[in-house]
């Protein structure tokens, strides 16, 4: 009797094999097309294996120019062929890898061929699955080859991926032609688009644009005919071969050998932007992760720049092979405006290759870039600061929502980036700012609104500029969110010029007869302000609104903005000034007439909102008001 515990008897599973082939063949892959970045791997693997035998062979003789890989198209027979003259395959080698799913011949090749001699192959293929990807456009594919070790040729042929069939067969040089021959179309596919030479031209520039060897296509072409004339002008087609990729790409060649002009051709070509870019980087790093790169910082802002559909990221290739349009991963939000190319052999991808997996690599590119890039803005800054100044404008927006956003965790990285126009100068850092700020100065000043024009003319600023203190003006909302996030630099504080003075006993000078008027006036506002004081240092305006707290005035106009934000309310103080005709009034008032108390004390608050850039709760009231005046 069998006790609990006891093995029965080891099974294995059971696979539907067609079934699971259907599977893996339509579910994979998100893109029919990727077929022919497959079948062009694995024939650029085939010759990589080839290159690599012959070097350790002396035997064989490896010519580089019969090293290509031919694409022809049959339109009348609706097939499409692959050849190259890379190693082939020998009976055993076809059943083993075209015979079994996930055999990779390849990974077996690179794993035993691995860490010794020069590793100059590139192998691509590693999951043994790419190659009945052909099956999606395929009904029926074939495959003739011949080993470089045996003298006899084979032909593998499978129709709809069901089952196969080699035979022996005739080919003159070893290597591999595989013919697909296109399914029937249908409704929805039109799979004779796999036919049109324009199509595999651009399916080869987009996937597989850096394979090493050439890839050529017969392409047809025309000029004019013998007998053409000015008059009568004919046309003759003809046939030419043509190579459609471009093999080495920018980011593999020599730095020395490459002029400013092929990196700005390269930009352009990539799409990256239609300007010429603002500086460029081209990177080799080898290390835990080595990876070669070649990054742009724009000159002009893309137009699709705050789009939220706009793609970010950077291109990824693997081998040469295009994995990825715009891999997000690579680049952190705060240099999303970072343009370019990564291209590593060490990261690993899942099946499909259109996804990666373990983003270990990927951090620790994206590690190397930034601290890249972070040098590059510094040197720009140092040594072109126009161009710094240029590059702020456009992209500052995005390295300073950077530093505000997830509670300002990477502000501290950014805060040195940071540019601003100030009452003195025109755009400096924080470190410039501290550098040179006054003796006894506690804080660092800033001044917030909607233009450097109209902050300047702000009546809190004349008293600070008074004390020759320097004052950053903050046009832009994000400007105070990100003090706020950083709170000091240097060690001093931020402070804002609108934020009201903590008043000790000393400033308390005010009369007892004042004090009961601004008392009285805080009883008339007590919904609206938290305080209501003199301020000495005004000269023109009767008063003006300043806030206590974290919130300040200008915050609370931008969060009424926001979603969900709109109930933060700056803490409001109503400063007046001792010297102003109103100010006199309301003492007059406030003895002899209550109502005209009251109305005077709203209508200068409410002109205290205006200058301070908030809305009017009740306009027509205050116009009334002020028509009552008048
Ligand atoms: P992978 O390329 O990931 O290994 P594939 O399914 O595309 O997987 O191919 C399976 C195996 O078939 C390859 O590893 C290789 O050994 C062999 N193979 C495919 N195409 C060729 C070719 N053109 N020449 C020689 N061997 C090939």
């Amino acid at each position: 009797m069998l006790k609990e515990g006891d093995i029965m008897e080891n099974k294995q599973f059971k696979t539907e094999s067609n079934r699971l082939m259907d599977l893996m063949i339509n579910s994979i892959y998100t893109n029919k097309e990727i077929f022919l970045r497959e079948i062009i791997s694995n024939a650029s693997d085939a010759m990589d294996k080839m290159y690599y035998i012959a070097l350790t062979d002396d035997k064989i003789n490896f010519n580089k120019d019969d090293y290509y890989i031919r694409i022809s198209l049959d339109k009348e027979n609706r097939t499409i062929t692959i050849e190259d003259h890379g190693i082939g395959m020998d009976k055993k080698e076809l059943e083993d890898n075209l015979g079994t799913i996930a055999k990779s011949g390849s990974l077996d090749f690179k794993n035993n061929n691995s860490k010794d001699k020069d590793d100059n192959h590139q192998i691509i293929g590693q999951f043994g699955v790419g190659f009945y990807s052909a099956f999606m456009v395929a009904k029926k594919i074939e495959v003739l080859t011949k080993s470089y070790k045996s003298d006899k040729a084979y032909l593998w042929v499978s129709e709809e991926a069901k089952d196969y069939n080699i035979s022996e067969s005739k080919k003159d040089d070893f290597g591999t032609i595989i013919t697909l021959s296109l399914k029937d179309n249908t409704d929805d596919e039109n799979y004779d688009e796999f036919l049109d030479e324009y199509k595999i031209k651009s399916l080869v520039k987009r996937y597989s644009n850096y394979i090493r060897y050439p890839i050529k296509m017969l392409v047809e072409k025309t000029k004019p005919s013998k007998d053409s004339t000015d008059e009568n002008p004919k046309f003759e087609t003809y046939k030419e071969d043509e190579v459609l990729n471009s093999m080495v790409p920018l980011w593999r060649k020599n730095k020395n050998e490459l002029k400013e002009e092929d990196y700005n051709n390269f930009y352009n070509e990539r799409h990256y932007g239609y300007d010429k870019p603002l500086s460029y980087l081209h990177l080799n790093l080898e290390g835990n992760v080595s990876f070669k790169a070649v990054l742009y910082i724009p000159s002009q802002r893309p137009f699709d720049f705050f789009n939220v559909d706009r793609k970010k990221g950077l291109e990824l290739y693997s081998n040469g092979v295009m994995i990825m349009e715009n891999c997000e991963e690579l680049l952190p939000d705060y240099l999303s405006f970072v343009k370019g190319v990564c291209d590593s052999e060490d990261i690993s991808l899942n099946i499909s290759r259109e996804m990666l997996q373990n983003t270990r690599e990927l951090r620790l590119i994206r590690r190397s870039i930034e601290k890249k890039v972070f040098e590059e803005l510094k040197r720009l800054f140092k040594d072109k600061r126009e161009d710094y100044i240029k590059f702020f404008q456009n992209f500052g927006v995005i390295l300073k929502s950077g530093a505000y956003a997830n509670f300002g965790q990477d502000a501290d990285k950014l805060k040195d980036f940071l540019i601003y126009k100030t009452t003195k100068r025109d755009y400096i850092s924080l470190e410039e700012y501290i550098k040179d700020i006054k003796p006894d100065q506690k804080y660092i000043y800033y001044a917030t609104g909607e233009s450097v024009d109209q902050i300047k003319e702000l009546p809190q600023i004349k008293s600070i500029m008074d004390k020759d203190y320097e004052v950053l003006l903050f046009d832009d909302p994000i400007d105070e969110f990100v003090v706020k996030v950083l709170r000091t630099y240097g060690e001093k504080e931020f402070k804002s010029i609108s934020q009201a003075e903590e008043s000790s006993d000393k400033d308390k000078d005010e009369s007892n007869e004042d004090s009961k008027l601004l008392s009285s006036m805080k009883d008339i506002l007590k919904d609206e302000v938290v305080d209501v004081k003199e301020n000495k240092n005004l000269t023109t305006d009767a008063a003006f609104l300043s806030s206590q707290g974290e919130i300040s005035i200008d915050m609370e106009k931008t969060l009424a903005h926001m979603p969900g934000q709109e109930g933060f309310k700056a803490e409001k103080v109503l400063e007046i000034n001792p010297k102003h005709v109103a100010f006199k009034k309301l003492k007059d008032f406030e003895k002899t007439d209550k109502d005209k108390f009251k109305l005077y004390t709203e209508l200068l608050y409410n002109c205290a909102r205006l200058i301070a850039g908030l809305d009017i709760d009740d306009p027509v009231d205050f116009s009334r008001n002020i028509g009552k005046l008048l």
